[in-house]
């Protein structure tokens, strides 16, 4: 079987690995040779292409904010980078978190560390919140927190496509192989095999194996708490009108959000039945039991509304402290994880993209320090808590 050696390998072409692959090519002027190695290239089943597509600046890590407001400044620079063609349709709609009972204290907290990072979040008490989203009930909430500007939702598949694109014409490679084996000498990785037998060598190789990431560095002999979680998304039609609506997220959780003539929603499942995916059946219960109830109770428009479809995906789960994973492993160096992103991946795609080029250009973060996401704490168990997992 053949050999082919490259600077920089990367597992897995999607959202994150296309980011990777043109940061590099792109804005950080690497002149190395680099292969995306992607088992699946219709992308069928890819968090990023099954994913809400929407972006936020409500984090309660000061991190998270800054990678999403990174993103919102890359769509909003689209034109620029990609050509006038460029358009990922971009809703800057705005999120709207809802607070009940001792909820408030928690949203308040979140939004002094948004606040400190320049985000233009408001807190709006229930008055205002009825007087703004007249379609809202709020007679049990006690706070709201809602995005103006810097939020969010586009189109996932057009950003994929943008940046893969970008990325081959720049030199990347693009290669249809499943990976099965890291080749792994001492402390360094050597290169990796394909399920047909093909071997490739690599000075630097990128885990961008979304869902599988956790079983892509296992054949490394590296342990990553990252595993595919079903989430399902539902697909309903209302009847009557709900102007301006955010992408609104009810305090046990159930968000929905407009998109074009219908509206998405969901809800991550409950704790005890979140376990790791294997199936793509989209679980219907779900809807009738919680999201309907939650949905009808809070927008009682809603109680008419129709459910026409659903889709279920695999989040990237880190059931560590479901934040991302971004860096060096402390041992094998020449090995890179963006991983992890539990939810909010597809937004944090072009600030991982940059930072994950900067290591691998400048052996260090240049624009934004992301060392707080580094491997170094899953190493020692110590979770960096990120509180508003939607
Ligand atoms: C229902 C749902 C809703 C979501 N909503 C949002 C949201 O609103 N906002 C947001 O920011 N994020 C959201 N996410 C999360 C987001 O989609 C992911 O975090 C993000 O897309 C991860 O991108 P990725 O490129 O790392 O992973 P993926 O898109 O999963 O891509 C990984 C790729 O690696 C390939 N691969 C895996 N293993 C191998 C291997 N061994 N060899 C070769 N190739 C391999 C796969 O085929 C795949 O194409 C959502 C996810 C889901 C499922």
């Amino acid at each position: 079987m053949s050999s082919q050696t490259y600077d920089v390998a990367i597992v897995g072409g999607a959202a994150v690995g296309s980011a990777v692959a043109n940061f590099l090519t792109h804005d950080l002027g690497f002149t190395g040779s680099i292969a995306v190695i992607e088992r699946d290239p219709t992308y069928a089943r890819a968090a990023t292409t099954l994913s809400a597509a929407s972006i936020r600046q409500q984090f309660s890590t000061a991190e998270n904010i800054r990678m999403s407001q990174f993103g919102v400044a890359f769509f909003r620079d689209l034109k620029e980078r990609f050509g006038a063609h460029a358009d990922i349709a971009f809703r800057e709609r705005g999120y709207l978190l809802l607070a009940g009972g001792t909820g408030a204290g928690t949203l308040a907290a979140n939004h002094a560390v948004q606040q400190g990072e320049g985000a233009d979040i408001v807190l709006v008490d229930p008055s205002a919140l009825a007087e703004k989203f007249p379609w809202l009930s709020t007679a049990d909430l006690t706070l709201g927190a809602f995005g103006r500007t810097g939020e969010g939702w586009f189109d996932a598949h057009a950003l994929l496509t943008l940046l893969r694109n970008a990325a081959r014409q720049k030199g990347a490679r693009y290669i249809h192989g499943d990976v099965v084996g890291i080749e792994r000498v001492g402390a360094r990785i050597t290169g990796v095999t394909l399920a047909n037998g093909e071997r490739i060598a690599c000075g630097t190789l990128v885990n961008a194996a979304g869902p599988q990431a956790g079983d892509v560095a296992a054949l490394a002999g590296i342990a990553l708490p990252v595993e595919p979680r079903k989430r399902c998304v539902f697909v309903v039609a209302c009847r009557t009108p709900l102007p301006g609506m955010p992408l609104t997220v009810d305090p046990g959780g159930v968000w929905v959000r407009p998109e074009g003539e219908v509206y998405i929603c969901g809800v991550a499942p409950p704790a005890d039945a979140d376990t790791r995916a294997g199936d793509f059946e989209v679980d219907y219960a779900l809807f009738e039991d919680v999201v309907w109830p939650a949905l009808a109770h809070r927008v009682p428009a809603f109680e008419a509304l129709k459910l026409q479809r659903g889709w279920a995906g695999h989040y990237d789960y880190n059931t560590l402290d479901q934040n991302a994973v971004i860096g060096r492993h402390p041992e094998i160096g020449n090995f890179i994880f963006a991983n992890g992103f539990s939810g909010h991946g597809l937004q944090q795609a072009p600030a991982t993209g940059r930072a994950v080029a900067e290591l691998i250009t400048h052996q260090k973060f240049v624009s934004l320090d992301l060392s707080l996401f580094g491997y170094e704490r899953i190493a020692e168990g110590r979770p960096v808590k990120e509180l508003n997992v939607i």
